[in-house]
């Protein structure tokens, strides 16, 4: 039967394929179809691998010493328990023959439906202990591991999947670059999370909170993703696929036309020049920019050299990196952000930090308080910036002690690099992300102590609005047009214009075609968005004349009532 599920669209376009579902990344297990005939061989070796658990664990608990902490025992016994419930050893075997699928993918499925339920218990003990039920899955699943099946089909072609998960981490995405799947929808999660960032990077289309989709959507079932609408159509009949079909192919014509601008200037109708730079995550976006014909990387988020390993990244390591994109962009400016590690994007093992992320120790907080790694860091950028323009940019920015703290540890870095006699760009320029309230309305400091700016409006509007950009429950109050957000932003542009020190802007909002004209208005000429965009934005720059706007964007900063702005903006952009 078909049905509809809506979200936030993440990335544009439309993508047609089949679901597939995926668990909790921590247990990612493969998915795969087994042939009727091998059904029982493979309900056989998920009950050779229970029986090989518990025989292992009936031998710990034999050896456990008599003097060991009554617990350990206890332990052993509560594993062993629930091993043999039905619950976990008899339910994915039903799972297995009637969906058709491996061992390890019922058994997770279960173990998912297991975790929610002990989430749903109030006594904190008890709710805990659904630790134990992943702690038991792992076994069995090592043990399955031990002995792979054979009677597997061969996976169905990436390009023609669209992945279905409730959550998806920074991490995750980054793994799942590495894929060419054909779309993603995600039952959690901002349109600002860095999960949804990343999904836009992969440009295919996406949908983050999407509610219970995981729940919802069977594998193998077909699947349209509008990924502009945000809107999810499972199993939808010929007449909607028909037309969802003829969209996907009007949309890939608008983006062939496109690439005929690739090598046009980046100029106004009456000839201001504007720079489109493109933010890349990791060394091998670099191909996608260079294709966007972008000027620059206006944001390299750096801290994605960090995720989805167990140590940190050296110092030659990074430098090869930032020296790999330098030369790459043959001269054209690349901006390096420091690490901004912390709220979303952990390293391997590490919790998430404090109890409200988002506010704790992150990006240049972290960076001070973690002396050496941010030395690394800067060290390894100096010694890049001799191969190319690069540009340091410092996130999260918010006290004046910060800047001069974070300025001193990049004059100590110059100075050790000076003593063993290596080069780096003199005069590399320094730069701080306005994306804290408190630096938009504090801009004097950084004016005078920083040689450019950049917007983080994603961050900016989630401190401004007071929204947990990651926390889809409130992602509808995510508001770029909330006028103290237009304030503050239309406020760094014209001061950093008035005292000459370059602005740009490099959160969503600059690869967002329904705010060109708005940003320009305020007066700002260079954005850095994601490579993807980049050419419907030179369009509109190209489409557009100055002298008209600058009167409608400050009317638009005037208005109190949203939907007043909403009206004015479409003006602007008609
Ligand atoms: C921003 O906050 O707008 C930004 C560009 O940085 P990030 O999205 O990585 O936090
Ligand atoms: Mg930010």
């Amino acid at each position: 039967m078909s049905f509809t599920l809506h979200g936030s669209g993440a990335g544009g376009g439309i993508a047609i394929g089949r679901a597939h579902l995926i668990s909790s990344a921590r247990l990612e297990v493969a998915h795969y179809a087994i042939a009727p005939e091998h059904l029982e061989l493979e309900v056989m070796r998920f009950s050779t691998a229970v029986d090989a658990v518990r025989a292992e664990l009936q031998e710990l608990r034999r050896s456990v010493p008599a003097d060991a902490p009554a617990e350990l025992g206890a332990f052993l016994n509560l594993h062993l328990m629930l091993l043999d419930d039905a619950t976990l050893s008899h339910v994915p075997r039903a799972l297995v023959r009637s969906l058709k699928c491996n061992a390890e993918w019922a058994l997770v499925q279960q173990m998912d439906y297991l975790v929610a339920q002990f989430e749903k218990i109030d006594d904190p003990y008890l709710r805990e202990r659904k630790a134990d039920v992943v702690q038991v899955v792992e076994r069995v699943l090592k043990a399955m591991q031990d002995r792979p099946a054979r009677a597997k089909a061969a996976p169905a072609q990436e390009q023609s999947l669209i992945v279905v998960a409730h959550d998806l981490s920074p991490a995750d995405m980054i793994v799942f670059k590495q894929h060419q799947y054909a779309g993603f929808v995600t039952d959690l999660g901002g349109v600002t999370s860095h999960t949804a960032i990343l999904a836009r990077s992969l440009n295919i289309p996406a949908i983050v909170g999407a509610h219970s989709a995981r729940q919802m959507v069977r594998e193998g079932e077909l699947l349209i993703v509008d990924g502009v609408q945000g809107v999810l159509i499972v199993a939808p009949d010929e007449i909607v696929l028909a037309e969802y079909e003829q969209r996907q192919r009007g949309i890939e014509l608008g983006r062939q036309k496109l690439r005929r601008i690739r090598t046009t200037p980046a100029t106004t109708r009456d000839g201001t020049a504007v720079d489109l730079h493109a933010n890349i995550e990791l060394p091998q976006d670099i191909e996608q920019v260079r294709e966007s014909g972008a000027t620059g990387v206006g944001l390299f988020r750096s801290e994605f050299l960090f995720l989805n390993r167990d140590d940190l990244p050296g110092e030659d390591e990074q430098f090869e990196a930032y020296r790999q994109v330098a030369q790459a962009m043959r001269g054209m400016p690349v901006t390096i952000r420091t690490l901004d590690l912390g709220a979303d994007k952990t390293v391997n093992g590490s919790a998430r930090g404090g109890p409200n992320p988002a506010m704790g120790l992150r990006a240049i907080r972290l960076c001070l308080a973690e002396p050496q790694m941010f030395l690394t860091q800067l060290r390894a950028i100096l010694r890049a910036s001799n191969y190319g323009k690069i540009r340091l940019l410092i996130p999260m920015l918010a006290h004046a002690h910060e800047i001069e703290q974070a300025l001193a540890m990049i004059a100590q870095s110059k100075q050790f690099l000076d003593e063993q006699n290596l080069p780096y760009d003199r005069g590399i320029e320094i730069g701080g992300m306005i994306e804290v309230p408190a630096a938009a309305l504090s801009l004097g400091v950084f004016v005078r102590k920083l040689d450019f700016l950049s917007i983080g409006t994603n961050d900016l509007i989630q401190y401004t609005l007071a929204i947990d950009r990651t926390d889809d429950s409130v992602s509808h109050l995510y508001n770029p047009l909330h006028p103290a957000v237009l304030h503050l932003i239309a406020l760094t542009i014209r001061t950093g214009k008035r005292m000459k020190v370059p602005v740009a802007v490099c959160g969503e909002m600059a690869g967002d075609v329904a705010l060109t004209r708005l940003l320009l208005g305020f007066g700002l000429r260079q954005f850095s968005m994601h490579p993807a965009n980049l050419l419907e934005i030179k369009q509109q720059v190209l489409r557009t004349d100055l002298a008209k706007l600058e009167q409608l964007a400050n009317r638009i900063l005037r208005v109190e009532d949203p939907d007043k702005a909403l009206q004015l903006l479409d003006k602007l952009n008609a």
